[in-house]
């Protein structure tokens, strides 16, 4: 894909090259900056979270455990403190902000350190350095955690005013579930027509997406159903027709392609949203759809492996989910297969009411303690170029430097 755009993306990097060169100032960075770069975040995924799917997998398996998800295989491994300014427990506004601006923040908080100044995100600093970006969700596309590397606000739920920071931005490609407060308010222009004025082609599903996607360098994909749809009831489940997070970080990638160097934000947001409700087998599931995508950059890394590096980390965990409850460990049975027989059963819903799904989940010796976020350190796994930075502890406003190389 050559566009305009491209072109002079192109020439003001040469030209930026060029000034390197002569100044010699900046070769440390421009040698360790990896080319091509996968940023994943599991909302809510702490280690609790992810290695219950892995118990889950060692029982499909047959096995008593050993089986791991892809992401935990990565050679370097780390955790990161995700309090925020002012809390020890952190939301997705405040988390997010400090993964991809790099400073703390109040929780509710977007893109604005602790005195409500705006932070420039890593997505905005490596898209002035001629990286194309994308930035994707299974959630909607203004939600918390893929608005950390757009909007500037203290309130996240300020839907229709975040919408309106993508304008400008010039990021490459958006996708998620749909966008939140779409139609607009009082009157004032929808989300929709706005993207079409700055540029953006707004798609609904993957035939859309194929129809437009040769025409233009900034496009936003939503699923099918978002269409017309304030996403007032959005329920965190794929509808017909909609396509999943690795389908959608594959047409990114076919979009954007490799000529240019890029960054690529993906969030797994709906475990998160699976853990706050404590449907452990839903959450299963996401972790699993969030898997996938992961896979789907491990492919391009294979043929990429010196360009590029692969972060995998959580904004915070969710839940407070562990394998075990209660008091008598010499029963100890983690039920799997009552759980999935039931969640299958439910038609994947996993609960018919809060009491009924507590129950099953103690039955089966799983445990929750809240139904909102937890603190404590997230994992952070990283293969590729530079990923022998992310090792041991850090805080999560060091990941943005840590990816830059600097
Ligand atoms: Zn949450």
């Amino acid at each position: 894909m050559i566009t305009m755009k491209s072109l002079f993306r192109i020439t003001v990097a040469l030209f930026v090259a060029g000034l390197s060169l002569s100044s010699c100032t900046s070769s440390r960075n421009e040698d360790t900056k990896p080319r091509y770069i996968f940023l994943f975040i599991g909302d809510g995924m702490g280690v609790n979270q992810a290695s219950m799917a892995e118990s889950y997998l060692s029982y499909k398996a047959g096995k008593f455990g050993g089986e791991r998800l892809c992401f935990t295989e990565f050679p370097y491994f780390g955790l990161a403190e995700n309090y925020t300014a002012d809390k020890y427990i952190a939301c997705s506004a405040s988390a997010g902000t400090s993964i991809a601006c790099g400073v703390k923040t109040c929780n509710g908080w977007l893109g604005v350190d602790k005195d409500g100044n705006p932070a420039e995100s890593i997505a905005c600093r490596l898209q002035s350095e001629g990286y194309n970006i994308g930035i994707m969700t299974d959630v909607p596309v203004n939600h918390a955690t893929p608005a950390a590397f757009y909007a500037h606000t203290k309130n996240r739920e300020d839907y229709y005013n975040i919408s309106k920071d993508i304008l400008g931005s010039g990021f490459n490609f958006l996708g998620g579930a749909g966008l939140y407060s779409i139609t607009g308010k009082n009157g004032e222009p929808s989300t929709q027509e706005l993207l079409e004025e700055d540029g953006y082609i707004l798609c609904y599903g993957a035939e859309e997406f194929a129809a437009y996607a040769d025409s233009t360098d900034k496009i936003v994909y939503l699923q099918p159903n978002a269409k017309g749809n304030d996403l007032a009831y959005y329920d965190n489940r794929y509808n017909e027709g909609d396509i999943s997070l690795e389908d959608m970080l594959s047409l990114c990638l076919d979009f954007i392609g490799e000529e240019e160097p890029f960054f690529i934000m993906c969030e797994g947001g709906g475990i998160d949203w699976a853990a706050h409700a404590n449907m452990t087998m839903s959450m299963i599931e996401k972790i699993l759809e969030f898997e996938e995508a992961i896979e789907k950059a491990m492919e391009f890394y294979r043929s990429h492996p010196d360009e590029t590096l692969i972060v995998v980390t959580a904004d915070h965990a969710t839940g407070g989910c562990t394998l075990g409850v209660g008091m008598d460990w010499q029963e100890e049975l983690v039920d799997w297969e009552k759980l999935e027989k039931q969640w299958i059963e439910s038609g994947k819903l996993n609960r018919s009411s809060y009491k009924e799904n507590e129950a099953m989940n103690t039955e089966a010796l799983i445990g929750w303690t809240s139904s909102h976020h937890t603190g404590c350190p997230v994992p952070v796994y990283a293969i590729g170029k530079g990923a022998e930075k992310f090792i041991g502890r850090m805080d999560n406003t060091e990941i943005k430097d840590k990816i830059l190389g600097e």
